[in-house]
This record gives C-alpha cells, sequence and structure tokens, in this order.
C-alpha cells in the first residue's frame, strides 16, 4: 500500500554562498591571508548570543519539542532541532475549558493537521500540509506534485540564537494566538450583531502558558487565550462571568508521525466510517478516491491464529470522576464492543480501566484514552466521541468520550428543555404566536447553535436527542406506576446505550440513522430476537426509545449489544490481510454482503431530520422499526394516554408547576419528532448503494410505494391535522405554569402561548410537504414510478386540514392551522424561483378549489365567518394578477 506523497521542501540558504572546490585551488599563502583575517573579523564582531545566555534561568521542559519558559515574565521560547527541520509532525489542538455556545467546551477536539517547519536565512518558517492528493510515483506526473496546491505559511519566527544542533525561536507566536487554530467562530453570514455571543480581539498581554507535558513522542502546551471586547453587543448566557473578558483554555498537541508499519484501508460508500479524503491526481479512474477509514493500529500478537489478542490493545480509562454506581455499566458497555473484534480475528482488542484515585497522570494526556465528566451549564451533548488520527493515513492515535452528567439525571431540567439551543423538545412560551411563513423555506438551525458546530462538523449531539427519549419513557413508566427498580433498569440501558455509541464513535464509525429499521414491530418487543441480535442493525443511530404503549408486551427499551451492521463494519475495518492480493478478495468478500439483512446503511447527509432535506425516510433519527409510520402512530397514542395522566403524577405537592409544564413540553417533543418522522415518506425514495451485480441489489432509486405514502399522510391527518388532535392536552393547559424567578416575566407576559406550540406541529408537517424540494421530487419520482402526484398530495392535505368542520364551528387550532397552510400555499405562488411550475399549478389550483369550497357553505357562526372572510382575502390576494 502507498501512502500519500506529502513533501515538505527544506530550503539549506547558508548551502548556496560557498563554493568549496573553488577555495582548494587557491595558493597556500592566499589562503593563509584568508584564514588570518576571517579570524581577526570573527574576534571583532559582536559574539553571538548563545542559546544558554537566551535561556538563563529558564525552566526548560525536553519533549518532541523542548518549549523554555521564563519563570519572570512568562514568556516562552521553543527549540527546532536541525534534524527536526523538514520533518513531518502532527498536530491536534482541543479546547479545554470555554463556553459550550461556541463549541469551546472542555475535550472538544478541534484541529487536525500536518506541520512542518523549516528554515528561511534567519527565520523558522512553520508550514501547514496539504493532504489531499496523492500521486503515484511510479507516473512522471507525480514531478509534478505540490503545483496549484500551495502550503500554507502560518507563521515565521526570527531565529534569536543557535548552536551545532538546532535553533531557537520564540513560542509565544505559537502557542498563545490562532496561529495554529482558529479559536473564535467566524461570525455567521447575514447575522447582526448582537444575536449571537462571540469573543472579542485576541489580547496576547492577558494570554498565558498553562503548563507543558513534555514527552519523547509528543509535546502537549497548554495556554489560557485571553479575549477582550469592551461593549459586547450580546452578552452570552449563564455561562459568561463578564461577556467583556473571556478567557479559553486551549490544548496544542504536536506528535511524531507513527513509525509502525500501519496500513490505510480504503473507504467504501456502503459502510459508515470516518476518513481522510485523497484524491488520486493520477489516476484515470470515474473515482480517483483513496480516502483512508480512520481505524486504530491493531497487528495480531500470532498472526498465524484465527483469534488473537492485539500487540497493543484500545485501552480505555474511565476517569475517577465518574460516579462509582455507573461504572460497572460503562466498562461492561466497553467491552462489549470485543464480540465485533472478534469478527475481525481480535480477542480482548478492547480493554477497559479504571482510573486509579492515585494516577499522576492527567484525563487530558493524549497517551490516554478516557471516559470524562462533565458538568456544563448548556450541555450541547449528552455524551460525545472524538478521535483523532495521522492525517496521512487515518490510523486513530487516541480517544476522549465526554460524558455529560445530565445524562445521569431523571428529570427534566428547566434550561435543557427552555435554554439550551440544541434541544429538540419545544419552548412554548418562547416562540412567536404566528410562526411566519418563512419556516418553509426549511427549518435553519438557530445561529448560535450553527456557530458552536462550526467548531467541530463531525459532532455527535445525540445528547439532547436521546435525553429527550430517555425522559419521555421515565414518564411513560412513572405515570404507569413502574417500580423504582424498572426506572432504574431503563437507565441503566440508556446509559450502557450512550456508552455503546460513543465508544463506536472511537472506533472509526460514523453515524447509520438507517439501523433502526431492522426489526418489524412485532419482532421489537421480543427480547428472544434483541437478546440475540439487538434492537437495531447498529448502535450508532439516534433510535426513538421502545417504549410499548401495551405494557404488558414490553421488550428492552435500549438495545444492549453492537448490532450485525457495527459487527461487520468492524470486520470489514479490523480484518488484517497480508498482501495487496488477499486486501482486494477480502474487500470484494465483506462488502459484497451489504444487502444481508441488518447490514442497512445511512450516515448523517442521508437523513432527513430537518424539512426538505435528504431523500430515504429510512435513514432517519427519533423513529424506530421497519414500519416507522405506523410505530409513530402508537406514539402518538402514547403521547396522548400520558397527557391525561400528568396532572396527577407531575403536580406534586408542596411543589410549584415548573415539573408538569417541563414534562407538557417534552411531550409536545415527542410529537414534533414523530411528525419529523412521518411526513417524510411522502414524496420519500429508497436508496440502494449496492454495486452493480450484488446480491439482493435492487435499483438505486426507488419511490416509496403509493400506499405507505398515504399511510404517513393519513397518520398525520388524525395525529396533527385533526380538530381534535390536541383535545388531550386541555386538561392540562391551565396548569402550564412557570415558576417565578426574579423578574423572569419581564420580556414576555407568562401565560401558556400553547396555540404557537400547536401551530409549530402543523408547520412541522407542511413545511416537509410543501418544501420545494420535496414538490419537485414528488414530480420528477413520477418519472420512475412514484404514483402520489403534487396535485393528490395537495386535495388530501387539504382533505385533512378543512373536510371535517366544513359545515360547523372552527377551533381556534383548526383556524390557525387553515390559515397556516393557506398563507403557506400563498408563498408558493409568491416564490416563484423556489418552486417548480408543477408545484405552483397545484397550488394554484389548491386555492381555487379551496376559495369554492370556503363559500360554498354558510359559515356556523360569526368566528368561523371572520376566519373564512379572511383565507378568502388571502387566496384573493394570492392569486390575483397584479
Ligand atoms: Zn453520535
Amino acid at each position: 500500500m502507498k501512502t500519500t506523497l506529502v513533501t515538505c521542501t527544506l530550503i539549506a540558504a547558508g548551502a548556496l554562498l560557498v563554493n568549496s572546490t573553488h577555495a582548494q585551488t587557491l595558493p597556500a599563502n592566499v589562503k593563509k591571508a584568508l584564514a588570518d583575517t576571517a579570524k581577526s573579523a570573527a574576534a571583532s564582531a559582536p559574539k553571538k548570543t548563545s542559546i544558554a545566555d537566551k535561556t538563563k534561568g529558564n525552566k526548560k521542559m525536553e519533549g518532541l519539542f523542548t518549549v523554555y519558559l521564563d519563570t519572570a515574565n512568562g514568556n516562552t521560547q521553543i527549540f527546532v532541532s536541525k534534524g527536526q527541520l523538514g520533518k513531518k509532525y502532527i498536530y491536534q489542538s482541543f479546547s479545554e475549558n470555554g463556553p459550550a455556545s461556541l463549541g469551546l467546551n472542555k475535550g472538544t477536539y478541534r484541529d487536525n493537521a500536518v506541520i512542518c517547519i523549516k528554515k528561511y536565512y534567519d527565520r523558522l518558517e512553520f508550514q501547514r500540509m496539504n493532504t489531499n492528493f496523492y500521486y503515484d510515483p511510479a507516473n512522471p506526473v507525480s514531478k509534478s506534485a505540490d503545483v496549484n496546491q500551495p502550503e500554507a505559511i502560518f507563521l515565521t519566527e526570527k531565529i534569536v540564537a543557535e548552536d551545532s544542533t538546532g535553533y531557537l525561536v520564540s513560542g509565544d507566536g505559537l502557542f498563545m494566538g490562532e496561529k495554529l487554530d482558529q479559536i473564535k467562530p467566524t461570525f455567521p453570514p447575514g447575522i447582526p450583531p448582537g444575536a449571537v455571543f462571540n469573543l472579542g480581539g485576541l489580547n496576547p498581554g492577558k494570554s498565558q502558558l498553562v503548563k507543558v507535558r513534555a514527552y519523547p513522542l509528543n509535546t502537549d502546551v497548554v495556554v489560557d487565550l485571553a479575549y477582550d471586547n469592551p461593549m459586547p453587543f450580546n452578552g452570552g448566557g449563564k455561562d459568561i462571568a463578564d461577556a467583556r473578558f473571556n478567557r479559553i483554555r486551549v490544548q496544542h498537541s504536536f506528535l511524531e508521525l507513527p513509525e509502525d508499519n500501519f496500513k490505510p484501508r480504503l473507504d467504501d460508500p456502503r459502510v459508515g466510517f470516518f476518513t481522510e479524503e485523497v484524491t488520486d491526481q493520477t489516476s484515470i479512474s470515474p473515482t480517483p478516491f483513496r480516502d483512508m477509514i480512520h481505524r486504530w493500529n491493531l497487528v495480531k500478537k500470532d498472526p498465524s491464529a484465527a483469534l488473537s489478542e492485539p500487540v497493543t490493545p484500545i485501552t480505555w480509562y474511565i476517569e475517577n470522576t465518574t460516579p462509582v454506581e455507573y461504572r460497572d455499566v460503562i466498562k461492561a458497555a466497553g467491552e462489549k464492543w470485543n464480540e465485533a473484534f472478534e469478527k475481525a480475528g481480535f480477542k480482548n482488542a478492547v480493554v477497559m480501566k479504571v482510573q486509579p484515585d492515585t494516577a499522576t497522570w492527567e484525563a487530558g494526556d493524549i497517551r490516554y484514552n478516557v471516559i470524562r465528566w462533565v458538568s456544563s451549564p448548556y450541555p450541547a451533548y449528552g455524551a460525545y466521541g472524538p478521535s483523532f488520527v495521522n492525517p496521512l493515513s487515518g490510523e486513530i492515535l487516541g480517544a476522549d468520550i465526554m460524558v455529560e452528567w445530565y445524562s445521569g439525571s431523571f428529570t427534566p431540567v428547566y434550561d435543557e428543555i427552555f435554554n439550551n439551543p440544541g434541544s429538540p423538545a419545544m419552548a412554548g412560551s418562547n416562540l412567536p404566536l404566528n410562526v411566519t411563513t418563512a419556516t418553509f423555506a426549511g427549518a435553519t438551525q438557530p445561529a448560535q447553535q450553527a456557530l458552536a458546530n462550526s467548531a467541530k462538523p463531525e459532532m455527535c449531539n445525540m445528547a439532547a436527542e436521546l435525553k429527550m427519549q430517555f425522559l419521555t419513557g421515565v414518564t411513560a413508566l412513572e405515570a404507569a406506576g413502574a417500580p423504582d427498580n424498572e426506572l432504574k433498569e431503563m437507565h441503566k440501558q440508556f446509559l450502557y446505550y450512550l456508552i455503546l455509541h460513543e465508544m463506536g464513535h472511537t472506533m472509526g464509525l460514523m453515524h447509520n440513522m438507517k439501523a433502526s429499521q431492522m426489526l418489524s414491530p412485532a419482532e421489537i418487543n421480543n427480547t428472544e430476537i434483541t437478546h440475540k441480535l439487538g434492537l437495531q442493525g447498529s448502535v450508532m443511530d439516534y433510535p426513538a426509545i421502545n417504549v410499548s404503549l401495551d405494557r404488558s408486551k414490553q421488550g428492552d427499551y435500549y438495545t444492549t449489544k453492537p448490532g450485525p451492521y457495527d459487527l461487520w463494519a468492524i470486520e470489514f475495518a479490523y480484518t488484517p490481510t497480508a498482501s495487496e492480493t488477499e486486501e482486494a478478495a477480502f474487500r470484494k468478500r465483506i462488502l459484497a454482503r451489504s444487502n444481508e439483512p441488518g447490514l442497512m446503511f445511512g450516515n448523517d447527509a442521508d437523513d432527513m431530520r430537518a424539512a426538505g432535506k435528504a431523500i430515504d425516510p429510512r435513514v432517519n433519527v427519533n423513529d424506530l422499526t421497519s414500519d416507522a409510520v405506523g410505530y409513530a402512530d402508537d406514539r402518538f397514542k402514547l403521547v396522548n394516554l400520558l397527557m391525561g395522566k400528568l396532572k396527577t403524577k407531575y403536580a406534586r405537592p408542596d411543589a410549584s408547576y415548573a415539573e408538569l409544564r417541563a414534562r407538557y413540553n417534552l411531550l409536545n417533543g415527542q410529537r414534533n419528532s414523530m411528525i419529523a418522522a412521518v411526513s417524510r415518506y411522502i414524496g420519500g425514495v429508497y436508496i440502494d448503494r449496492s454495486f452493480v451485480g450484488e446480491t439482493g441489489a435492487t435499483k438505486p432509486y426507488t419511490p416509496v410505494p403509493l400506499a405507505y405514502q398515504k399511510k404517513a399522510m393519513d397518520v398525520l391527518a388524525r395525529n396533527v391535522f385533526a380538530p381534535n388532535a390536541f383535545d388531550a392536552d386541555a386538561q392540562v393547559i391551565p396548569y402550564l405554569q412557570t415558576q417565578r424567578r426574579g423578574f423572569n416575566f419581564f420580556s414576555t407576559t407568562e401565560d401558556p402561548k400553547v396555540t404557537a406550540v400547536y401551530n409549530t406541529l402543523a408547520v412541522g408537517a407542511i413545511s416537509h410537504l410543501l418544501h420545494a424540494q420535496t414538490l419537485q421530487r414528488i414530480t420528477a419520482t413520477r418519472l420512475y414510478g412514484n404514483q402520489y402526484t403534487a396535485v393528490d398530495v395537495l386535495n388530501d392535505l387539504t382533505r385533512a386540514i378543512f373536510d371535517a368542520d366544513i359545515n360547523g364551528n372552527v377551533n381556534v387550532y383548526r383556524q390557525y392551522l387553515q390559515t397556516t397552510y393557506v398563507k403557506a400555499l400563498a408563498q408558493m405562488l409568491a416564490e416563484r424561483g423556489g418552486y417548480d411550475d408543477i408545484a405552483q399549478a397545484a397550488a394554484r389550483n389548491t386555492l381555487k378549489k379551496l376559495k369554492a369550497k370556503l363559500t360554498a357553505t354558510p359559515a356556523a357562526n360569526e368566528e368561523v365567518k371572520a376566519h373564512r372572510g379572511n383565507l378568502v382575502f388571502l387566496i384573493d390576494d394570492a392569486t390575483t394578477v397584479k
């Protein structure tokens, strides 16, 4: 296997200036005179400052790079040996303390790069290498490697002293700023000042070195970077002590390139691993990809054995800050992955240990893989499993798992639901009363969250999603009067799943949002099946918690083992091969299995969590079973059932109604998730990524069958659009009181604005169906099998939204729903660029028919008359040529 070709040219500037062969031809006397002159010049020249002078009294920290700290003023210097010039090093940065709202919270893995240092006259240049391309050295074109892909020179430092072995330069420019890694997130375009909290300008004078951990193969430099923002427009959240002054703790880690004969394994679209993307610039293939998956370097102790221990196992430490009662569950979940590695020929590949209380190393030390705990003011995730790699090979060099303390909690915490931008549950009182039609352009991320996520694109925010699912399970059990040990069992399964999932990320696995489709509703509660296979094809999904509507049939709440897909993926990634021929045969054999039951795969790019995004509805979050629509129908029933029990259960004596209100929002969050799972089937397209001729392969694109699209429409009609869809909530609404805290009702009146909640749910359903991309696809797929036309979809929607009360009273919820629908159709006509002609024709046709329908029957009362008068006005306004 050839490795990626990355060159780092070394300029030896001094060597160009002396012509030594010429000097040898001079007569002896001339030579002596020249030598004497040189000697006397050297004697009269000012004495060069030595490294010893420049570092006198400094604290010296010897490691991969030796760092000197001036203990009088805090300045740093770095010594670069001559042997280190031109060599490639891995750079990895971490944020160790900072606001989650900027993605700078503890344990966040940031930049990963290959850097190189070279000498240019009297200074050292620090370069970042471009690792995106490969050139086959046997191809003459490889001589032009590096052309049109300039390296980034991010810093030059004047040499302050040197000796025969190397050079001393200031370290402050390298460590005390953003040259290595951009810490302050770029302000999102189009966001007005004050809309988001951000850092001000870097203040090097207030920035300082915290510590250096120096080892032969790596040097970690931990610094506090200070930022000043004298007049901030946005004060940030409660985690910000003073928005004018912030300090961010960052760790810069430098590592020697490993010399361990690691063999990169190339990626494949049928299985989901994080990768280093590399394009072969000398290939004539239509897919000249040499993308290398992220994987650990596992080598068999006994290469001839079918099952062998690895020379170096993947060793994990459970941080000694971990609550004692959780340690056994975490250890068992980690060790459970060994089942998967046995498929690849390794036993005891994963070793789980507890960090002793007497340990002298810290969790931030990159030589240790640690499951760490934090309790953040605004947790952006429940857990997060990052790793870092050698960008030249994809070899995973280290990993951590960060678990938020709130993953241990059984109660919805106020801030989690109402103030956390990552929370999928809805905060009724924070929504505008009239949800604007702008929503139909597709849900956009809140700006602050977008800013936070920009720091870590591979972020796993399983957190909020899984926690909300877990709390729904808790509510269901508590409402049913389940005993404590059952609640504890549910929490155990939740934590076990969380660790299995994050551990999977650290093995290199990306999300598999299709995996929760493995079992049918009839199988999902059958523990004979689920204990053998798991509930899902993979633990890398964000499933709905499996809470059975019928308690007597309850099986497992979460899957408790890596699923068939996980076993297959680990086998693909980690099975050793001895030669390129063996590798090719192995790949062909294992990848041909991609259509076996349980091996289905689709990642975050394929998932349909946002309206209008992606195309295959089976790839989604918060869904479960191969009949996700039917499963969601049951979940709507469960939510209605629980609504009826909320007051009895959560209006607790001697307490305010805050918990009742949080549970109410939680249950509406469930409705929101179900709407997002169900509505995507309308206009959906099933994807098959099989290669040509593979067993079980179908066509790459198959529109969802008409009957199933209609089933989805029916579930939405009954549970979201029907006049009685939210009747179960009526008994709770007068009790939805937020507890007064200080003056928290100043900016908004405190009454529960539930019409906004229900309208948001309706918008959630409509926004996907009326999204320009969905409607365009509904029409395009008719060319290859879709039987549900845009006109049919709008007819069914209109029926569901208008027919039930056309001859009677229209309740408040339906008045908002009907108005929202008409506004959305009007917007389709106005937005000529966004919608295709057939979608616009369908909208115009619908509005015309709707006007006829609304004017054909007399209104039951004046309220209905006023409402319909407004609708007709909106229709006329939208359809009249101006
Ligand atoms: Zn994840």
